[in-house]
């Protein structure tokens, strides 16, 4: 059993269900764009003191995903499921979550939505 809690992990295609990821969430349904302004407004304006606005909140979260090293690396890159670059072959964890290298090129590149906890991890750790 994993120890980790996985994010990030997408299938590979929304509309081919015989892939060996189909039991992953298809990418499409998290891309919301404006989404960081909405949820800073609705909640993380309070909790982070209305010290940052929702772009710089997403930046945060980048830097925090992309902060902690490389584990697990993998023969070949991911390639991103919406703009077929290549994304990554490794993962990170920050000891409690565990995300492919490339999670985020999707938060950064193509407005995918992040559990809310990654985004009270991140503050949390700039904060002290
Ligand atoms: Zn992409």
């Amino acid at each position: 059993m994993n120890k980790y809690i996985e994010i990030g992990y997408w299938r590979t295609s929304k509309d081919k269900f015989d892939d060996e990821n189909c039991h992953l969430p298809a990418v499409e349904d998290y891309i919301q764009p404006g989404w960081w302004d909405l949820i800073y407004g609705s909640f993380l304006g309070h909790y982070t003191g209305n010290m940052v606005h929702g772009d710089e909140l997403k930046n945060i979260v980048i830097d925090y995903l992309d902060s902690f090293d490389k584990i697990n690396h993998f023969r070949g890159y991911s390639g991103c499921r919406v703009c077929h670059c290549h994304n990554g072959s490794a993962e990170r964890t920050d000891g409690k979550y565990l995300w492919p290298e490339g999670y985020s090129h999707y938060i950064k590149e193509h407005d995918v939505i992040v559990p809310l906890e990654i985004i009270k991890r991140a503050w949390n750790k700039l904060k002290k």
